[in-house]
């Protein structure tokens, strides 16, 4: 919901901006990758802070929580997560002066692309899986070992992890069951308020460390 919210938003800005440097003259589909490519950019890197930033990973632990992958997993985040994976890519398109139709083709494709990535089966997806992401790569990125889990932060394309050295697929099964190694709430209203009491508590430790 919260990605349909801000794709809407920034397709209305891109609607009204017909500046910037988007190649408004190319094939529609090839205006779609580019912007697909664009966007997974930035969500590449907003995927791997929320990884390796334990402050951002609070947030983003409410996604790993769970402990077997079903689709209904791919809109299971917490909203500033979500937020935060999504406003890099489309701010940056919108600013680019991609067209509403563009920002509507990848919004369409990163949720179907989503459910597929979430979905129970244990299925091989061959050279596929060195394009987009696939529900094969994305069960290492579930697994809890963090050697496996800390990979493949591509949301729709593998491209990015591929030339940042964090593609991760193997020849064995990937793990039936995720999730991670910290207790979190099972409450919803708990898991919203979980990574802001995590961060009080770092700022209390940082203080107290601080005192002679
Ligand atoms: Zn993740």
């Amino acid at each position: 919901m919260v990605f349909s919210s801000v794709i809407g938003l920034s397709a209305l800005i891109a609607a009204g901006a017909h500046h910037g440097a988007w190649p408004h003259g190319w094939p529609l589909a090839a205006q779609v990758a580019l912007g697909l490519l664009t966007a997974e950019f930035a969500a590449y890197w907003a995927h791997r802070f929320a990884h390796e930033w334990p402050w951002l990973w609070d947030f983003h632990a409410i996604h790993h929580g769970v402990t077997r992958l079903w689709c209904v997993n791919s809109g299971r985040f917490h909203f500033v997560d979500a937020l935060k994976s999504v406003l890099p890519g489309v701010a940056i398109l919108a600013l680019a002066g991609a067209p509403a139709e563009v920002m509507a083709w990848l919004s369409a494709l990163t949720g179907y692309i989503g459910l597929m990535t979430h979905t129970n089966a244990a299925m091989r997806f061959g050279p596929l899986s060195f394009v987009f992401n696939t529900p094969e790569l994305h069960r290492w990125h579930h697994s809890m070992k963090l050697s496996e889990g800390n990979r493949n932060y591509g949301e729709n394309l593998s491209v990015w992890d591929l030339l940042f050295g964090t593609y991760f697929n193997e020849a064995r099964r990937p793990p039936a069951r995720s999730g991670v190694r910290e207790a979190l709430p099972t409450r919803l209203s708990g898991q919203l308020a979980y990574p802001f009491h995590r961060f009080a508590g770092r700022m209390a430790a940082r203080r107290a460390l601080r005192q002679p």
